[in-house]
C-alpha cells in the first residue's frame, strides 16, 4: 500500500494524528515530512508493523508506548511500560527550575538530584542545558533505571544513576532536589488508558497522595547544603497539604507555589532562608 493509503487504514481506526505519528515513526521521519511521501509505497515488512501497532492503538495503549519514545522539551526520550509517559506539566517544573536556579544560585556549579527520575527526562534536560550541575537521576524500579540509562547515552550526558528509595542510599550534601514523585491517591479515580498502561509504582502514593513527599522531606533533613532549593510537582489540588508538610518538616524555608498554563497549582518550590 502507498502512504496515504495507509494513513486512510490507520484513520478508519484511530485518531487520524496517532495513524499519522506512528507510520512517520515507523518510516523514520517526522509527521510533516511524511507529506512529502504521499504517493510513495510503504515497504512490506512496515505496512505489516504499522497494522499490528494501530490493532494496539486500538486495544488502548498508549501512542508513546508503542512508538517508544516522547518528546520532552524538545528532545527525543526513549520510553517503555517500565517508566511513567513524560507529561507537558513536567516540561513546566524544568522551565521553572531554570528560572528559580538562576535568580537563587549565584553559581551554577551545582549538586542536583532528579528523585523518582523513570526516563530520566527532567534530570537529562537540566544536564543538557546547564552542563555544569553535578547530576544525579535516581530511581528505585531498576527497570525505569535501564530506560533512564539508555536516555542518558543515545544524549551522551555526563550524570550519576543510583538505584535508592529516593534519598535512602545518598549521601549529598545536595544543592538542589527535584522530583515528579508519584502523587495519586490510592483509591483516585484516574484516565483508563493511565491506569491500565503506566507503572503503577510511578503513579501512586498512599491513601492521600501524599507519601512520597513525606518520605522525601523527612530523608533530606541532613543531606542538603546551606542554601538549598527542592522543586517538586504536585497534583492540582495538593497545595496546602504538600505545604503544611513542608512546614512541619523543614524549618527556615520559603515556600513557592507555582500554577502551570492551565491555571491549576501544579509546582512547589521550597528555598532555605
Ligand atoms: N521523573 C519522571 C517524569 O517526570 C517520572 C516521574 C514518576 O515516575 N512519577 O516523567
Amino acid at each position: 500500500m502507498k502512504v496515504d493509503e495507509l494513513i486512510v487504514y490507520g484513520k478508519s481506526k484511530i485518531h487520524s494524528q496517532h495513524a499519522k505519528m506512528l507510520l512517520a515513526a515507523l518510516l523514520n521521519v517526522n509527521s510533516l515530512e511524511l507529506l512529502n511521501y504521499l504517493d510513495e509505497e510503504v515497504p512490506e515488512n512496515v505496512e505489516k508493523e504499522f497494522k499490528e501497532k494501530v490493532a494496539e492503538l486500538v486495544k488502548n495503549r498508549p501512542i508513546q508506548y508503542v512508538i517508544g519514545n516522547v518528546n520532552f522539551y524538545g528532545e527525543e526520550f526513549i520510553v517503555n511500560e517500565s517508566t511513567l509517559i513524560p507529561r507537558f506539566e513536567t516540561e513546566e517544573l524544568v522551565e521553572n527550575t531554570m528560572i528559580y536556579l538562576d535568580e537563587f544560585f549565584d553559581t551554577k556549579n551545582l549538586k542536583v538530584v532528579d528523585l523518582g527520575t523513570g526516563t530520566g527526562c527532567i534530570g537529562l534536560t537540566l544536564k543538557k542545558l546547564i552542563p555544569s550541575l553535578d547530576m544525579t537521576l535516581v530511581d528505585i524500579s531498576e527497570n525505569a533505571l535501564e530506560i533512564a540509562k539508555q536516555n542518558k547515552e543515545k544524549k551522551g550526558l555526563d550524570v550519576d544513576i543510583v538505584k535508592s528509595d529516593f534519598l535512602e542510599e545518598l549521601e549529598g550534601p545536595f544543592d538542589i532536589i527535584i522530583s515528579n514523585p508519584p502523587y495519586i491517591k490510592t483509591n483516585e479515580d484516574i484516565e483508563n488508558i493511565v491506569k491500565e498502561n503506566e507503572p503503577h509504582l510511578a503513579l501512586f502514593a498512599g491513601e492521600d497522595g501524599l507519601d512520597c513527599y513525606r518520605t522525601i522531606l523527612s530523608q533530606c533533613k541532613n543531606k542538603l547544603s546551606k542554601k538549598f532549593m527542592i522543586a517538586f510537582e504536585i497534583g492540582c489540588n495538593q497545595r496546602e497539604d504538600v505545604t503544611n508538610l513542608i512546614y512541619q518538616e523543614l524549618e527556615n524555608v520559603q515556600v513557592i507555589c507555582k500554577k502551570d498554563l492551565s491555571n491549576r497549582d501544579r509546582m512547589i518550590f521550597i528555598f532555605s532562608k
